[in-house]
């Protein structure tokens, strides 16, 4: 079967659906997690239908900082069990599953005056244990190097705009980057789709228990009601509404958007531990299209889940005081191309502070029934669903298949040799693997979707259209906001616009 997600197959999914309405496993919510557990589900061989009442990656899974982490944070709070899980699924995702979209990035903390020897020496010691993670995960040093301490000339070569006066070189760890989270969702969906199952966006479930899911396709109104044998809720920050059992406690995050250029070539991850504390900092790295982000925040953020949380204003000063310092010339609010800030999934516990809750994964059965997986991050996605799934097999007393994520590339997949061989620029390999081939054979088929879809923009109009045929993009948000960020710059987002509508104009 094709992995290929459009407005046609979605139309005909449906209408099967209604002719048949018994399926194995339905999935809510076309997250990360979800997307995750309908691809693990399938390769059981259960029937299964995922459905998301927005599009892939409408939530929390878009606004990560897109690390793949080792699990060192983790380490830092003793949670040794959780920080080699991270580890063991960083390594499958730049080995075998996602090595086309995951790169090792190179995590540099400037050794300024600032950072006083007892500090600098508690980073050295933390880089160390997050080398041992790494060997004891199994992950070579080959794949992901070693930490050290490099020179001051280095650490510039870098981070061009560190600060000099008192540079007395920097520490060095490597971890895992994402080329971009929404396209990992995107490429999960596609990769469950290829084995079978139903990816349908714009279907909300409206009410559900452990073997019956109410459904709403927001695009008509139509309603429709599915028996399963088995339910999983994947909704992350709302998934006390579909289960109202559960409690969450979310943590809001924020980035802020830069130009390349505001930090001179940026080729590290630039790290600055925040003033008083031994295990938080801020970064800045390297992003899509020429972008630099700068994050993260972590507060407190009680009360109605907004669709698209929106940064507050002393997160975004707390952002600019705590890197400044260890910048040439200050940055301020006039260098800010754009912001983004997500919420965290955390389950409510009796902690003081969010930043203390623990980021373990939880899945919960109600007494109905529907299974609820919910926390964890973006990198332990894989063991999440296994462990969903397995708990929904259990339940309503199934028999399938072995789990099989580890094992199986996501579409595009591509590595070592046979990755040199795509005949494609790098930047289209970074984001479509092997698959990259096909942008390149429309361009040739058609120079004119070889133009970029702004000007300054690094995505061409053949892109928009493959993301209309092939990757599930219904709307232009989808194109603009999730198949690329450009918008996640205002001003970039208006002038790709048109270009996204006469996408949707081709495709008819
Ligand atoms: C600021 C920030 C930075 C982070 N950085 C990292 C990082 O660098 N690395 C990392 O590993 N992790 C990171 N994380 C954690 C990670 O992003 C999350 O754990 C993960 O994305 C959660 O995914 P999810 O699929 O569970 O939830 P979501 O992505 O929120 O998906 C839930 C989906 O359910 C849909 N939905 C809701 N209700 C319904 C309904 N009734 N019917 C149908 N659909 C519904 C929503 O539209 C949504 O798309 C970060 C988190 C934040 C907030």
């Amino acid at each position: 079967m094709t992995s290929a997600l459009n407005a046609a197959r979605r139309d005909r999914d449906l209408l099967d659906l209604g002719d048949d309405p018994r399926v194995d496993l339905v999935v809510i919510g076309g997250g990360v997690t979800g997307a995750g557990v309908a691809l693990d589900a399938t390769l059981r061989g259960l029937r299964t239908v995922l459905v998301e009442r927005h599009d892939l990656a409408f939530g929390t899974s878009r606004w990560s900082s897109k690390l793949v982490h080792g699990g060192l944070r983790y380490l830092a709070s003793g949670k040794v069990g959780i920080a080699h899980e991270s580890a063991v699924e960083r390594g499958i995702l730049l080995r075998t599953t996602a090595p086309h979209l995951v790169r090792p990035l190179p995590q540099l903390v400037p050794l300024l005056p600032g950072l006083r020897g007892g500090q600098a020496a508690l980073v050295r010691a933390g880089f160390a244990a997050g080398d041992a993670l790494r060997v004891a995960a199994g992950t070579p040093a080959g794949l992901l190097p070693r930490s050290r301490r490099v020179a001051a000339a280095e650490a510039l070569r870098l981070a061009p705009t560190v600060r000099r006066e008192g540079l007395r070189g920097g520490l060095q760890a490597w971890d895992g980057q994402l080329v971009d989270d929404a396209r990992l969702v995107v490429a999960l969906a596609r990769t469950a789709a290829g084995a079978g199952a139903r990816v349908l966006t714009r279907v909300e479930a409206t009410a559900a228990t452990g073997d019956r899911v109410e459904l709403r396709d927001t695009l008509t109104g139509r309603t429709l009601s599915l028996r399963a044998r088995a339910v999983i809720n994947a909704t992350g920050v709302w998934a006390g509404e579909v289960d109202p059992s559960i409690s969450l406690r979310p943590s809001r995050g924020t980035h802020l958007v830069f130009d390349a250029a505001a930090f001179g070539g940026l080729s590290a991850a630039l790290t600055v531990p925040v003033p008083g504390s031994v295990s938080r900092f801020v970064f800045a790295f390297p992003a899509a299209h020429g972008r630099v982000y700068l994050g993260l925040t972590d507060e407190d953020a009680p009360g109605p889940i907004p669709d698209e949380p929106r940064p507050a204003e002393d997160e975004i000063d707390f952002l600019l005081d705590t890197i400044n310092p260890a910048l040439r010339e200050p940055l301020t609010r006039a260098d800010i191309r754009g912001s983004f800030a997500g919420l965290r999934p955390l389950l409510q516990t009796d902690a003081d502070s969010t930043a203390d809750i623990s980021r373990e994964h939880a899945v919960l059965t109600s007494p109905d029934g529907l299974v609820t997986v919910v926390g964890g991050k973006l990198t332990t996605y894989r063991r999440m669903a296994e462990d969903a799934v397995d708990a929904a097999l259990a339940n309503a007393g199934l028999v399938a298949a072995a789990c099989r994520t580890a094992r199986v590339p996501l579409v595009g997949a591509v590595s070592g040799a046979r990755r040199d061989r795509v005949e494609a620029p790098p930047v289209l390999v970074e984001r479509y693997g092997d698959e990259a081939g096909e942008i390149v054979a429309a361009w040739l088929a058609d120079p004119a979707s070889r133009e970029p879809v702004a000007p300054g923009i690094d995505v061409t109009a053949a892109e928009f259209d493959f993301a209309v045929r092939a990757e599930g993009a219904l709307t232009v948000d989808d194109l603009l906001d999730r198949r690329s960020r450009i918008g996640l710059v205002a001003a970039d987002r208006a002038a790709a616009l048109p270009a996204a509508e006469a996408a949707f104009a081709r495709a008819r």
